[in-house]
């Protein structure tokens, strides 16, 4: 298509379309939904741009991508140019062209929604991120930089830990991951599921950190093998970025019942150890004929997709509101649709019951009605008189939410929490103990991956300008 496109041929465009693989092949797989675009449909796409003047999009994207420049040197098809630009402002644009929410973001302020569908920003940066990681010999290499003399201890290897680590190893700095499980990525690796986001592409991401001289030490819980303090005498500033991974309790009868998870174990069983996966994995899970999940978030629909393919005849969401108040995204919601999970929706768990063996055997349920708004502006869920039932099951899976772990914060008493024991930041990253900075998941809570890389990249600027200080002034802690 020629570039000399009047406003109106790109305003006649029509949005791309995701090429997925087929709803019944993939429900019995773990292979990735989303194929990708092909160069011709990413082009065209990003035609349809329209080069605003006032880059609404920037502001929607919590890193602040140069979107529409990435754009236009894709629409003129000069890859290694929007990939330059794409990677100056996102460590991981891979891995947020696969998972940000950017309904909610970037496209949700993009001009061209507002007569029609956005600019598919998302699946262009997936593209771009993705040519990228198969070209690296046609981008430019990056001069390392000289050594600072610092070190920092980063701790866990999430995306807020993993981007603070980029950032600070580009300013020179001597880093050290130090993660508690076995291996890198945090939710990437053992929450988000295969068929959403390959494990692959978090290797390159690592690998191009290991290049950059971070070094990652596994099998460490800071908290426990090590504390805060340790790490304070040993490294001249402390990155905690160790998420949010304990799981809110359903607090319902029957919850120590064999065959009930919670999501983040069920999901590390399969994701990280290849429970039910790879027939040589040494770790079990109950597959379960029929699997009740309960919540309503992404965490829920990659749970009960995942059920879905390990062989769960019913895969069902149990969630109290209606499908209108769920907070997963809308392509989460549609992709598990297709797969045959069912909804039931406007219904609550009260109780799950045992068989004479202990195992999971049924959930008593209530269903629901929507009431006044609560404090969280949704409607509240209201009971039924009388609609109590029992649904039968025999694996169910908690997906309602998760909070900060203590270990670490337990052993650190001078490190300032709230009231749910996430710790209090200055919105920079500092926190109050000197030298020691937050983001991600423990400072917000359970929140997005492209809001926890924004945290390490301030948390980055935020501990570069401490080391410098220090080293100007020649104070320290
Ligand atoms: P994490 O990713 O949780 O990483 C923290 C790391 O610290 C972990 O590796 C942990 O093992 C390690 N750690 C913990 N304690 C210690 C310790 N004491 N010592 C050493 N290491 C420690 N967000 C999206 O934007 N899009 C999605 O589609 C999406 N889907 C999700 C699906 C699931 C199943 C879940 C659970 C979350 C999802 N999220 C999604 C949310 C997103 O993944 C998180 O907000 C994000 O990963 C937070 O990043 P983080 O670096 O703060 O923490
Ligand atoms: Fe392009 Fe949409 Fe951004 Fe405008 S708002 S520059 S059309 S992506």
């Amino acid at each position: 298509m020629p570039d000399t496109l009047t406003m109106k041929d790109r305003m006649a465009m029509e949005r791309v379309h995701m090429p997925e693989l087929d709803a019944q092949t993939r429900s019995s797989n773990f292979e990735e939904v989303n194929r990708g675009l092909n160069l011709a449909q990413a082009v065209r796409e990003a035609k349809r741009c329209i080069r605003c003047k006032t880059r609404p999009c920037v502001d929607g994207c919590p890193v602040g991508v140069s979107i529409p420049e990435f754009i236009d040197a894709l629409a003129k098809e000069e890859l290694s140019e929007a990939a330059r630009i794409l990677q100056v402002d996102n460590a991981l644009p891979a891995v947020c062209g696969r998972v940000c929410p950017q309904e909610s973001q970037c496209e949700a302020k993009c001009v061209r929604g507002v007569k029609g569908e956005a600019v598919a920003i998302g699946y262009l940066e997936r593209f771009v991120a993705d040519w990228a990681m198969a070209n690296t010999n046609q981008l430019t290499a990056v001069k390392p930089p000289s050594s600072t003399g610092k070190s920092v201890a980063v701790v866990g290897c999430g995306p807020a830990g993993l981007t603070a680590a980029g950032e600070l190893a580009r300013q020179g700095h001597g880093v050290t991951i130090f993660e508690a499980l076995h291996d890198t990525g945090g939710v990437l690796r053992y929450g988000i599921p295969e068929f959403r986001l390959p494990k692959q592409i978090i290797d390159v991401e690592v690998e191009r950190l290991l290049d950059l001289g971070v070094r990652i030490e596994c099998n460490v819980i800071i908290g426990k093998t090590l504390t805060l303090e340790q790490l304070r005498s040993q490294f001249d500033a402390v990155f905690i970025a160790n998420g949010a991974g304990l799981p809110v309790m359903l607090n319902l009868p029957g919850e120590n019942l064999k065959g009930v998870y919670s999501a983040n174990e069920y999901l590390t069983r399969v994701n990280l150890m290849e429970a039910g996966r790879n027939p040589d994995a040494p770790t079990p899970i109950i597959k379960g004929a029929s699997v009740a999940v309960i919540g309503g978030g992404n965490t829920a629909m990659d749970c009960v997709r995942t059920a879905r393919r390990l062989g769960a005849e019913r895969a069902m969401i149990i969630y109290r509101r209606s499908e209108a108040e769920m907070p997963a995204r809308v392509e989460e919601i549609r992709h598990a649709k297709e797969e045959g999970v069912e909804f039931v929706m406007l219904t609550a768990p009260l109780e799950i019951i045992g068989s004479d063996d202990g195992w999971v055997a049924a959930l008593l349920c209530e269903k629901m009605e929507l009431g006044q708004a609560d404090e969280s502006g949704r409607r509240k869920p209201v009971p039924v008189p009388g609609s109590r039932y029992h649904m039968k099951v025999d694996v169910v899976v908690n997906a309602i939410g998760t909070r900060s772990n203590p270990l670490l914060t337990a052993t650190a008493p001078d490190l300032e929490l709230n009231k749910w024991g996430n710790i209090v930041g200055d919105g920079e990253g500092a926190t109050s103990l000197t030298g020691v900075y937050a983001g991600g998941d423990i400072v917000r809570g359970g929140a997005t991956v492209i809001l926890a890389m924004g945290d390490g990249k301030r948390g980055a600027a935020a501990i570069d300008g401490y080391l410098k200080q220090y080293v100007f002034t020649g104070k320290g802690y």
